[in-house]
């Protein structure tokens, strides 16, 4: 393809991204057009950012009404958007405080400081390891690199920071092992492993964190950057599961396709951070925050039940066809292991007008919160399809 925004990009932007062949240009809710005009369902919404598709018009609307009066201030100031976007997360999710950033891995970052802070505050200094799981993803600075999971992320940019044990998901005698050591402060984990290939967690694992964490005043933090805001038909998936963290990192899809990263504290968390102890110049952008405002307002029942009834859709119509060996995952959240590499899958899809992703060696589908059912409908099929 001679495009000139793919030749720029080749020649000029850094070699991070192994992209697609395919500059889009613009969209309209869960349909996006490339250059030439070519129309493809978007069963990707940017990696779960793009909460209701693409352009969608309420949250265009919020978002160029609060362009239009303030588009930033700084942390010195108290602005509307931000106090109300934090009382409505916290009103909502039953937590504390919330902080604001501008990524997933900022709000991880917010998270371990804070993790550390509550430790050494009534602890001491030397009790500081954070237990994230095997095959987790958590973000790319060097923090949330070491947090993660995956030798793969970590094996050109060693060392890595002190201060993390890694155990395999499902494995209480490897947590429990950590512990006994005296030095644990939080165990930080995704509810819905993402990049680790749309793995849910085993409830019964998860009960046991809980219930290993409350009785040595060790901090649950979950990482739903990815699984939250409604895409595993809870606003976070952690509640599925029965558990109330201490610390909720979330990102992705809460701006809807701005950038914004939410860390949420609890009751046992709420004063850990003071003033000057953590801050961010970009944080609770009032745009931004507008965008989560209109997001959040949405994820209602209603929407929450969609979600569900697709998600259930999607399970039940793929299982079991020719060539798709499984499909994990909860909710809008889905991954589908298939005979064919899925690279193979997601290339073919493509070239009939629907863009998946994938996730390790997994098929990834993260369609539109809102997709319309023909739009799903449609793109199912091409799955299918492209599965045999
Ligand atoms: C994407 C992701 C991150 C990192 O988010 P960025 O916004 O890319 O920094 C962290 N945790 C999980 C679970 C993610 O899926």
């Amino acid at each position: 393809m001679d495009s000139i925004a793919k030749m720029r990009d080749d020649n000029f932007h850094a070699k991070t991204y192994a992209r697609f062949p395919l500059v889009i240009k613009s969209g309209k809710g869960s349909l996006v057009y490339d250059e030439n005009g070519k129309e493809y369902i978007d069963l990707s919404s940017g990696i779960a950012v793009n909460t209701f598709g693409v352009a969608d018009d309420e949250w265009v609307k919020a978002v160029t009404k609060q362009l239009g009066q303030l588009q930033h201030m700084s942390n010195l100031f108290y602005t509307e958007p931000v106090a109300a976007l934090a009382e409505k997360l916290c009103k909502k999710v039953n937590m504390q405080r919330a902080f604001f950033c501008n990524s997933g891995a900022e709000a991880n970052e917010c998270a371990i400081k804070a993790a550390r802070k509550y430790s050494q505050d009534k602890y001491s200094k030397e009790r500081y390891k954070i237990i994230t799981l095997v095959n987790s993803f958590h973000g790319r600075t060097m923090a949330t690199l070491t947090a993660t999971g995956q030798d793969v992320f970590h094996k050109d940019f060693t060392p890595m920071l002190d201060g993390f044990y890694y155990a395999e998901a499902g494995n209480l005698e490897q947590v429990e092992n950590f512990i006994k050591n005296g030095d644990t402060a939080a165990i930080m984990f995704e509810i819905v492993q993402g990049e680790g290939g749309v793995m849910p967690l085993n409830k019964d694992f998860v009960a046991a964190l809980d219930n290993i964490a409350k009785q040595n005043d060790i901090l649950l933090i979950c990482d739903e950057v990815q699984c939250g805001n409604g895409r595993c038909g809870t606003y976070f998936a952690y509640e599925q599961y029965g558990i109330k963290p201490d610390i909720v990192t979330t990102a992705k899809g809460l701006g809807g396709g701005l950038p914004i990263g939410a860390t949420l504290f609890g009751e046992k968390t709420k004063d850990v951070l003071v003033p000057s102890s953590h801050g961010s110049t970009f944080g609770g952008n009032p745009v931004c925050a507008a965008a989560a405002l209109n997001v959040v307002d949405r994820i209602d029942e209603n929407l929450l039940n969609e979600v569900i009834k697709k998600g259930n859709y999607i399970k039940e119509t793929l299982c079991g066809k020719e060539g798709i060996k499984s499909v994990s995952g909860l909710g809008l959240m889905l991954g589908l292991e298939t005979e064919k590499p899925a690279a193979e899958i997601v290339q073919k899809c493509r070239e009939n007008g629907v863009i998946v992703i994938t996730a390790k060696t997994k098929v990834r589908l993260l369609p539109p919160l809102n997709i319309p059912w023909e739009l799903l409908q449609k793109a199912v099929d091409v799955i299918i399809d492209a599965c045999k």
